[in-house]
């Protein structure tokens, strides 16, 4: 595989599968191709258990041509885990017809060549294979180092802006595209999320109030109740009932007076 090819199934930017240009980050290093699960599932043909079975094609085929490990589909039929791509066999076939028709002794040399060859592609899958894994890996901890430092930035523009740093959450901002990202936080990209950011805080902080107000209303309507009663009952507003003594309660302890002795 010339330098060009191996640049172009590394690095480049339009990850996309050899064959139909489905998206796809997976890489086939014995394969030497970029390849999505379906054409993986089409093209993909396990070498069959029973040497007496060749696909279809000539069995010493299978040694001429590189194969991989990680599998595609085989009309349902046991293999053995070596599965090769159709397209490669086919072409090895043509290619192996045309030497045994011009020369015995051209055919020897190339068999002898090429499964040397097959090996060293095999060898340097599996150097490949790792090399990507630990490149994925140092790229994914890098990214979450960039998300993290764009987050703590958005935290100290709210905390700027007078919101506590204990009431910003990650959570509350899950739904929010603009604060989960890898680039850096600019001044046009805070423009366009602070005044939700701001939103989901006050609303927030809002609830939490009415949350507050709510069980300082249940402890003087039900004094009996310790507070771990009350927030059950907060908790399953939609099956809780009043005592039967309510209304009365409510009477001597009008809930707005109630709700202005708690707002302090
Ligand atoms: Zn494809």
């Amino acid at each position: 595989m010339a330098e060009p090819a191996w640049a172009n199934l590394l690095y480049t930017p339009n990850e996309t599968c050899f064959e139909c240009d489905t998206k796809t980050k997976y890489i086939d290093f014995a394969l030497r191709r970029r390849l999505c699960l379906g054409c993986r599932k089409d093209l993909i043909r396990f070498k069959p258990k029973d040497k007496r079975t060749g696909l279809g094609f000539n069995k010493n085929l299978f040694d001429l041509v590189p194969y991989t490990e990680t599998g595609g589909s085989y009309s349902g039929r046991s293999g053995s885990y070596q599965s090769y791509w159709r397209p490669d066999l086919e072409a090895m076939q043509i290619k192996v017809d045309r030497l045994q028709q011009k020369s015995r002794e051209e055919y020897n040399d190339f068999l002898k060549t090429r499964t040397l060859e097959v090996a060293d592609i095999l060898d340097s899958a599996k150097d490949l294979q790792s090399w990507h894994i630990n490149k994925k890996r140092v790229k994914d901890v890098a990214d979450e180092r960039r998300r993290d430092d764009r987050y703590n930035d958005i935290v100290e523009r709210l905390v700027a802006a007078g919101y506590r740093r204990d009431e910003i959450t990650r959570r509350l901002f899950s739904d929010e595209k603009g604060v989960e990202g890898v680039t850096r936080l600019t001044d046009e990209a805070w423009a366009n999320i602070e005044l939700k950011l701001k939103e989901i805080l006050d609303f927030n902080r809002a609830e939490r109030i009415k949350g507050r107000r709510r069980v300082h209303t249940m402890s003087h309507i039900m004094p009996s109740c310790d507070r771990s009663c009350l927030f059950r009952s907060s908790s399953s507003r939609a099956n809780f009932s009043p005592p039967d003594n309510a209304s009365s309660v409510l009477r001597q302890h009008p809930t707005s007076l109630i709700y202005r002795s708690s707002l302090t």
